[in-house]
């Protein structure tokens, strides 16, 4: 649900480097510092390995994000 352009983020690693996890494409995400930020102090991010990206908060509960709403136009009924 984050709108920050690819340019504002950082590459994250999702084993981090500490604990031997590589630089690669598999074990990174672009991240904004504000998300970095919380992935470092208890939020959770995975890829799956179908690519999608899940997200938990410290609590464990998984954070899931709706589908963006786009408005209809007001006359798309007409006719
Ligand atoms: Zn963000």
């Amino acid at each position: 649900g984050c709108d920050a352009p690819a340019h504002w983020c950082d590459v994250h690693h999702l084993v981090h480097w500490a604990d031997g996890g590589e630089t690669s494409l598999e074990n990174s995400g672009l991240l904004c510092e504000r998300h970095h930020t919380k992935v470092h102090h208890g939020f959770t991010i995975v890829r799956d390995a179908d690519g999608r990206w899940r997200t938990w908060r410290p609590d464990s509960t998984e954070i899931l994000i709706l589908p963006r709403i786009t408005a209809e136009p007001a006359n798309s009924r007409a006719g």
